[in-house]
């Protein structure tokens, strides 16, 4: 099981300074509730619930076992021109929680490809709806939608597009949402909601009838956690309702629990029309995502092919895989049975009080937070952008895993966690963080 004589040069690893990766391997072996092991037994502490997907913790039995049923019944199934009951119960299980009038899903594998699955039905939704000249998107600074082409458009996190200027789309960014006054602000910023007047300023620059959707994460989570100013996401709606823009809310890390209630869509009291999902669908176990989409808009789309032809000329071989499928209802049940989202509501403010209680420390410029989540923004280093994988290996030696980007940490436990879990996480937040360089 532990065997660790192989060669490292075949895999090439994402999102990741391979030539450090090779001199200083961080590797895990196993893992259960809220903890990792490494290959030699060093147990680490997950504090951010491995990439924001096991929020119900590590090794649930109750996935692995509904995983192993369906392949031994039915392994796989294509959907074109074909379906498995499953993926019918699953959508409509998922559509029991999805806001209001979002119940109707399209399923795929990866947030990257939910993010591009979910820009292409934007249009063929202006198309239906004999706007074909709607083919502009609008998003922010500092998101992050994905990696595909559509999403890496979207992107406002420059790292991840300066390489890649060649092949993007049509893409018009508002400015972000943090500013100054805000630093350790916990919970959402008082003021700023008129920054989503940026996007009625975008309308009158490029006509809003050029724009087919408004894309955004209800809290911006890869920049680090930051979390939406009052009122802004209200703007936002009534701003795309007024021009007939769509308005996407990317739910890939929000979705779930982690904010308090199923969806940040619920916990903000606003509803898009289209919302993307993937990681904790599963809770992290087999590949999926998901687009739910407004009844009308599938409607609208449906209705729009009299030929006998795919309406949606889009969907990949893993859409809806059964397996993924009885992961996802494994895990839905997991969250209903054991109100999982009730405790992460009822955590949040353990957890919000540990995460502040860093701010003193040498290397924390600004906290940020909101239901469990949360950003630690650290002091930069000489190298601007580099001192969150610095942090993130030392972190990594004291016994906790927690995602970097930048010059920030991701801090986000599992919903599961206990307040003891997450008082051994601070402790070494705590400890390392108060370096002093
Ligand atoms: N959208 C958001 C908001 C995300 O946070 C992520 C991943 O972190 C993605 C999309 C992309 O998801 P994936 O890495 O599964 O493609």
């Amino acid at each position: 099981m532990n065997d660790m004589s192989f060669s490292m040069d075949h895999h090439w690893l994402p999102f990741t300074n391979n030539k450090l990766f090779h001199a200083e391997p961080q590797m895990f072996q196993k893992a259960k509730g809220v903890r990792y092991w490494t290959p030699e037994g060093r147990e680490i502490l997950d504090g951010s619930s491995g990439l924001f997907t096991c929020a119900a913790g590590h090794g649930r039995q109750e996935i692995a076992e509904a995983v192993y049923a369906q392949i031994q019944e039915l392994d796989y199934t294509p959907h074109f021109q074909r379906a498995a009951p499953i993926s019918f119960k699953l959508a409509e299980k998922l559509a029991g929680i999805l806001p209001e009038g979002l119940d109707r899903v399209f399923f795929a594998s990866s947030g990257s490809e939910a993010v591009d699955s979910a820009m292409k039905i934007c249009l063929a939704y202006h198309k239906a709806k004999g706007e074909p000249q709607r083919t502009k998107f609008v998003s922010r600074a500092w998101g992050y939608h994905g990696v595909n082409l559509g999403g890496t458009s979207l992107a406002g996190m420059v790292g991840n597009r300066r390489d890649f200027g060649g092949v993007t789309c049509d893409v018009v960014h508002m400015r972000h949402t943090w500013n100054e006054e805000q630093r350790f602000t916990k919970g959402q910023p008082e003021d700023g909601a008129d920054l989503a007047l940026d996007l009625e300023e975008i309308c009158k620059t490029y006509g809003p009838e050029t724009i087919a959707a408004v894309f955004v994460e209800p809290i911006a989570g890869s920049i680090g956690t930051v979390v939406p100013p009052k009122g802004y996401l209200n703007k936002l709606r009534e701003i795309a309702d007024k021009y007939g823009i769509l308005l996407v809310f990317d739910e890939v890390i929000t979705g779930f629990g982690r904010t308090g209630s199923a969806f940040a869509s619920q916990e903000f009291g606003v509803t898009p029309d289209v919302m993307t999902m993937a990681k904790a669908l599963t809770n992290g176990a087999i590949p999926m995502s998901a687009v739910a989409v407004k009844r009308e808009i599938q409607e609208a789309v449906i209705s729009s092919v009299q030929a006998d032809r795919p309406e949606l000329m889009h969907g990949y071989t893993y859409s809806a895989h059964p397996v993924a499928c009885a992961a996802a209802l494994a895990t839905l049940k997991i969250y209903e049975d054991d109100k999982l989202f009730e405790h992460g509501k009822a955590l949040s403010e353990v957890f919000l009080d540990g995460v502040f209680s860093l701010r003193n420390l040498p290397q924390v410029s600004d906290l940020r937070g909101y239901g469990m989540m949360s950003g630690i923004q650290l002091t930069p280093g000489d190298t601007p952008g580099a001192k969150g994988s610095i942090v993130q290996r030392r972190l990594f030696a004291e016994g906790l895993h927690v995602k970097a980007t930048g010059d920030a940490l991701i801090f986000a436990p599992a919903l599961v966690s206990t307040e003891d879990d997450l008082a051994a996480m601070v402790d070494v937040l705590r400890k390392v963080l108060g370096a002093s360089d």
